[in-house]
């Protein structure tokens, strides 16, 4: 089983506890308008192109292996001087992402980390996902998964025995301004967080603070309300949009919305109102 990888990023430290390696799925069912890994969208290895780096010596052409349709050699990225060409996502099997992360087992032990499965949407692939956390967990590496959550129930079954924490994405409450920014309903999102909550399983949410879209007190009241339901996650995090996805957007040929900075205090004014409400 093969599955497209477009990062494995080590020493990640926002990715659940401690020192981690950060194993990056492409493909995702998600369209967020804000997406700041737009090129974890399709599934395919593509070609990120940096429009702005280029000189236009043409050399990419004259070394393209196959000039009629792109077979995501490499070769075109290995030319360019510029760095202006860049070859995202390769297919690796289970066991060559598992002799990849493991090389930093005795990190994970000395740093309290593990490994963190993310994307893209890793849960679009639970079998390759059941399969590497399995071997992570043989080995004594703590696991997390990454996840929006927009995949059947019996995704989260296949993975929850070998993950040790979930770090679960919740865009927006209100289903309508989901749907228009993230191109899909959080129905079944949200059901699948209460069933991972009173699964027992270890959640931290994260809420990604999108000015316009989710930073009011409704948003933060409606995620208090539904979390009053269920057993409480372990941590919320309240992450600050940032812009870094729309140059990224550029290189797949993509346009993205541009939305304001939240401001510190806009976090903290949010935070404290989230958290006191859910004490
Ligand atoms: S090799 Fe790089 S700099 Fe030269 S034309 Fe191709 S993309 Fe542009
Ligand atoms: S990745 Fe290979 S096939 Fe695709 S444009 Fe570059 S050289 Fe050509």
């Amino acid at each position: 089983m093969k599955q497209t990888i477009f990062d494995i990023q080590r020493f990640s430290v926002n990715d659940g506890p401690g020192i981690r390696t950060t194993v990056f799925f492409k493909g995702c069912n998600l369209r967020c308008a804000w997406c700041h890994n737009p090129e974890s969208q399709r599934g395919q290895p593509e070609v990120l192109f940096y429009r702005d780096k280029c000189i236009g010596c043409g050399k990419c052409r004259e070394v393209c292996t196959s000039p009629e349709h792109c077979v995501h050699c490499g070769t075109c990225e290995i030319f360019c001087v510029q760095n202006a060409r860049k070859i995202c996502g390769k297919a690796y099997s289970v066991d060559e992402v598992f002799r990849e992360v493991r090389k930093d087992a005795a990190l994970y032990r000395n740093g309290n980390g593990g490994v963190t499965l993310s994307g893209g949407e890793c849960l679009l692939n639970p079998e390759f996902c059941r399969q590497l956390l399995t071997m992570l967990h043989a080995e004594g590496i703590h696991t997390a998964v990454d996840t929006a959550g927009n995949v059947p129930w019996s995704h989260f079954e296949a993975v929850l025995p070998d993950t040790d924490l979930f770090l679960y994405d919740v865009k927006c409450m209100d289903p309508a301004v989901h749907e228009a920014y993230t191109g899909v309903n959080n129905a079944r999102i949200l059901e699948n967080l209460g069933r991972i909550l009173d699964s027992g399983a270890a959640v931290w949410i994260r809420v990604p603070v999108i000015p316009s879209v989710n930073d009011t007190h409704e948003n933060m009241a409606q995620l208090r309300d539904f979390l009053s339901k269920h057993k409480q996650p372990g941590k919320i995090e309240l992450l600050p949009y940032h812009s870094i996805g729309i140059s990224k957007a550029h290189a797949i040929g993509k346009e993205q919305s541009v939305f304001e900075i939240p401001t510190q205090a806009k976090m903290e004014e949010l935070e404290q109102y989230l958290l006191q409400s859910t004490k």
